[in-house]
């Protein structure tokens, strides 16, 4: 079984459009959508939820009232000030002590001080995971809790169903795609991929971001293939950008133009490839065979 990791230095490049495709394309894949913060690919795809999970990514502090003795410690040790005066009286102080669960960030410092038991630290529910059915196969995916955080943990929950269900169901590949930007998430979306790709755009921002990108895969050693997406927006700097990615190993191994029917797809819940078999299709579908080939060769060097 392969992981095909599809990736961007920000949001906007047109990453979930791609992966839709690759979608369509991909015979025998488990689909994962690990963009937790901002999970779209689901608008496309329109997957039936077949079964759920709860998802606890941490703990959450709150104050006992009716043995809180308003001794003031876990105030004093709290560093994300999320405790606060005015928690309910109790037949030992007419005011106790409370702690705002958007402020409070789980380390559990306050638990550990409380001398009177009156921290209760509990597992919270931060998010969903759903294992669905689409018309291109399986897809995990999950939705975070409004302000909830660990998307990283998130990701890898995500990632475990994923290759749960691929070994299950005898599929060869999963196609993740991954969260923008270089922190936990994507860190999480690319660990142990077999074949990271990047998707970037021609602007000067694009490639400054396919840099950072690369030089985080190229620090966890994962074999990193690059795309240019829209590059006839501006063909000048999609050469720079090849040339960059070059020097950082990064072969290109496709561009895609910009077109409208990009946008006409999403309206009409499709994937490009899906709707339209104009120059950009041939284009994706382009793509999608150079890092299957990149894919295999890598794997085979590997043996
Ligand atoms: S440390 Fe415990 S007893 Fe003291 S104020 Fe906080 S919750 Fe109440
Ligand atoms: S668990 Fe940590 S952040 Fe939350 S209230 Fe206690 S000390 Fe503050």
């Amino acid at each position: 079984m392969k992981e095909l990791s599809v990736i961007s230095g920000k949001g906007g490049t047109g990453k979930t459009s791609l992966v839709a495709s690759f979608a369509a394309l991909s015979n025998n894949a488990v689909l994962a959508d690990c963009d937790v913060d901002a999970a779209d690919l689901h608008l496309v795809l329109a997957p039936q939820v077949r079964r759920e999970e709860p998802f606890s990514g941490g703990r959450r502090a709150a104050v006992i009232a009716g043995a809180c003795t308003a001794c003031g410690k876990c105030e004093e040790v709290c560093r994300f000030d999320a405790v606060r005066r005015g928690g309910p009286p109790n037949r030992l102080v007419e005011e106790t002590f409370r702690i705002d669960p958007l402020a409070c960030e789980g380390c559990g410092v306050c638990e550990w001080f409380c001398e009177d038991d009156a921290i209760d630290f509990q597992p919270v529910v931060n998010g969903r995971v759903f294992l669905s059915h689409t018309r291109y196969g399986p897809m995990v995916h999950a939705a975070l809790g409004v302000a909830e955080e660990n998307s990283g943990k998130l990701v890898s929950r995500v990632r475990t169903l994923a290759r749960e269900l691929a070994e299950c169901e005898h599929r060869d590949l999963i196609i993740l795609d991954g969260s923008p930007g270089i922190g936990c998430p994507v860190i999480a979306s690319v660990t142990g991929a077999d074949l990271v790709l990047i998707v970037t755009e021609p602007t000067t921002s694009g490639l400054h971001d396919l840099e950072r990108v690369a030089q985080l895969t190229g620090f966890f050693n994962i074999p990193t293939v690059a795309c240019i997406n829209k590059w006839d927006i501006n063909p000048g700097l999609a050469d720079d950008i090849e040339r960059r990615a070059a020097r950082m190993q990064v072969r290109v191994v496709g561009r895609v133009r910009y077109d409208h029917a990009v946008t006409a797809a999403q309206i009409m819940k499709s994937c490009v490839v899906e709707y339209t078999g104009s120059a950009i299709s041939q284009e994706i579908r382009e793509l999608w065979r150079n890092m299957i080939y990149e894919l295999e060769r890598r794997s085979e060097n590997s043996n």
